[in-house]
């Protein structure tokens, strides 16, 4: 049985829609359906604006990212948005970049809703992490290579302790897990010296800026150079951070004999 996608009284409703990693035509057709059917839109910041030509001309579009100098709208604000919007009567749509369920605060979206006696349906969307190795032509895992992947973030919440990356690095390790680091190009230093406790200095790294995007750029590099290479080539958010033998299957990485025969 199909739930509805709501319950408010006045017929109003709330998707919560994955954008993807910047690249229009990655979005999905469910997505790009939502966002034409909605009455207003609530726009994080990293997504592209070029998603939003599949609004109607007669859509509310409200920004409530932190980027481009604003500062970023309170997630409590957000939500008391999202609530009086739908018992308006809206078709609201919550825009999120990658996919929604993947950091981003989606969960703490649908809870709050829910909360208030709104359910939320929920498109996704690819992740970026997904998509910046996929861009460099390498994949997450790997017969030879990874037998999982770890989705992690390189930034807690305040208050929380976070990850411990020696820990981390060292189940990788032994489990032989690809790690996809999401945030963690401002922690790079404390992140590379935990990860480095664990897995060898040679263990192959890509970082990706903007996948998807024309605005592009990656390096490919090992734990042991990672800082150095990130300072070298003035990578910045927002970018992912993939560590683990997979990245060997980029294709530039099999254009660098030198790097080819270190890993033999
Ligand atoms: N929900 C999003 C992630 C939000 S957290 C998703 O699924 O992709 C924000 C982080 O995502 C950024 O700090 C960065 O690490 C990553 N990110 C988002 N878009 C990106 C892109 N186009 N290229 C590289 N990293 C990106």
């Amino acid at each position: 049985m199909k739930r509805p996608a709501l319950i408010s009284a006045t017929g109003g409703r709330c998707t919560l829609v994955g954008a993807g990693p910047g690249d229009p035509e990655l979005l999905t057709i469910k997505a790009a359906k939502a966002i034409a059917s909605a009455s207003v839109l609530f726009v994080d910041d990293l997504v592209n604006p070029a998603v939003l030509e599949h609004a109607s001309p007669r859509a509310r579009i409200v920004q409530v990212g932190k980027r481009g100098g604003c500062k970023s709208t309170p997630q409590a604000f957000i939500h008391k948005l999202m609530v009086q919007a739908v018992l308006e009567g809206e078709n609201v749509v919550r825009l999120k970049g990658g996919d929604p369920f993947i950091f981003g605060r989606g969960g703490e979206e649908v809870e709050h809703l829910r909360e208030e006696g709104i359910e939320v349906q929920v498109i996704n969307g690819i992740t970026s992490g997904l998509a910046g190795l996929s861009s460099l032509g390498a994949p997450l895992t790997h017969r030879d290579h990874a037998h999982g992947v770890v989705f992690v973030t390189g930034h807690a919440k305040p208050g929380d302790s976070g990850t411990d990356w020696p820990q981390l690095a060292a189940t990788a390790a032994q489990a032989k897990l690809t790690l996809v680091i999401y945030m963690g190009v401002s922690s790079l230093e404390h992140i590379g010296e935990g990860l480095l406790s664990g897995l060898p200095a040679q263990t192959p790294v890509a970082v990706v800026q903007n996948a998807s995007l024309p605005t592009q750029r990656e390096a490919l590099t090992t734990l042991g150079e990672l800082v150095h290479t990130v300072q070298r080539e003035q990578l910045a958010s927002p970018s992912i951070i993939v560590v683990g033998d997979v990245v060997q299957g980029a294709r530039a990485w099999a254009a660098q004999p030198q790097r080819s025969q270190k890993l033999a």
